[in-house]
């Protein structure tokens, strides 16, 4: 007869084996094939420009290629849909955002997927703070003056965005509900198009992610009144704080983070997010989203625990916000 212990122990090395087996060979072997990343703007735009940084040196870590779709529409809700829906096998998977995982959750009563329910967080990979920005010949010459004009000005006024939901559009309802305007927006599949537009003088101003602004702001092809929050970026030393510039009720910072299809294995995604730490831990992808003016998530911040904890903590700070707005 088998004694406790020895049966103790056959019930231990059962469930060893029975664990060995819980992660399937297509996960153990991942990736044997090419990856997708869906992002959900248009290229050239902040979300694409992180995303490709920091995939560029996953694939090498990983041994696989990773190609970036831009699926554009609905302010990113129309590639998140699509992501929520692929197969959770690891090959696609989505940069999502602040609007994509955020603010499209009380913008869009009948919003296809739920940030939370439909998605296996991964990692997240950049802070982005956000700008007050305008066409190089808006009039006003700094934030106070911007904020007497477009008051003064709110039916004339327009304001470019990535669609409702979107970043551009989330962090713009919150600076012209501070103000108390309504200008007419002008959408775009993305910031990276709205850009354009500003640097060609079509629009007036935009609520933008820094890394997209970053390179026209050294060219001096457009206006930047303000950085949305509290400390000046290193990457634009002149640029001063909405606090510094009279507007300190103005706060606003982005982030961008990689999501899988629900249901994706526990060990594709601490194979993902290794890799995608390793990234952020090297020194050439630092330097380019550093430069810039990206925040680099600190250590404790990049396990995908966190990132459910970024996710909860946002739709639960951008729902009040947002909420009056439709
Ligand atoms: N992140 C978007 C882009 O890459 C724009 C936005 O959310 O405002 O274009």
């Amino acid at each position: 007869m088998m004694s406790i212990r020895s049966l103790a122990g056959a019930c231990l090395s059962a469930f060893v084996a029975l664990g060995a087996f819980a992660v399937p060979a297509s996960a153990q072997n991942y990736p044997t094939r090419t990856i997708t990343m869906i992002v959900p703007f248009a290229a050239g735009g902040p979300t694409d420009v992180v995303s490709r940084i920091v995939t560029a040196h996953m694939a090498q870590t990983l041994g696989q290629s990773i190609v970036i779709e831009n699926v554009v529409g609905a302010g990113g809700t129309t590639a998140t849909t699509r992501a929520a829906r692929a197969a959770n096998d690891g090959y696609t998977l989505i940069t999502g955002h602040m609007g994509t995982h955020a603010a499209s959750v009380p913008l869009y009563p009948k919003l296809a997927y739920h940030p939370e329910k439909d998605f296996e967080p991964v990692a997240l990979l950049a802070g982005t703070p956000i700008l007050i920005l305008a066409r190089k010949d808006f009039p006003p010459k700094d934030l106070k003056e911007f904020v007497v004009y477009v008051k003064a000005n709110a039916e004339k006024v327009n304001a470019a965005h990535a669609g409702i939901g979107s970043v551009s559009h989330a962090s713009c309802e919150l600076l012209n509900s501070i103000l108390g305007v309504k200008p007419v927006g002008v959408p775009f599949n993305g910031t990276g198009p709205a850009m354009n537009a500003l640097v060609a003088g079509q629009v007036d101003y935009m609520c933008d992610q820094i890394v997209n602004a970053v390179p026209q702001i050294n060219a001096g092809t457009i206006k930047a009144y303000a950085v949305a929050t509290p400390e000046r970026n290193p990457s634009l030393p002149n640029v001063p704080t909405t606090t510094e510039a009279g507007l300190p009720a103005f706060q606003a910072q982005a982030w961008n983070a990689i999501f899988a299809p629900k249901g994706t294995s526990p060990a594709i995604i601490a194979t993902l997010n290794a890799a995608a730490i390793k990234a952020l831990d090297d020194e050439n992808v630092r330097k380019r989203l550093l430069d810039l003016g990206s925040v680099i998530p600190a250590p404790v911040n990049r396990t995908p625990e966190a990132l459910a904890t970024l996710v909860k903590n946002e739709i639960a700070k951008w729902t009040p916000v947002l909420k009056p707005a439709t």
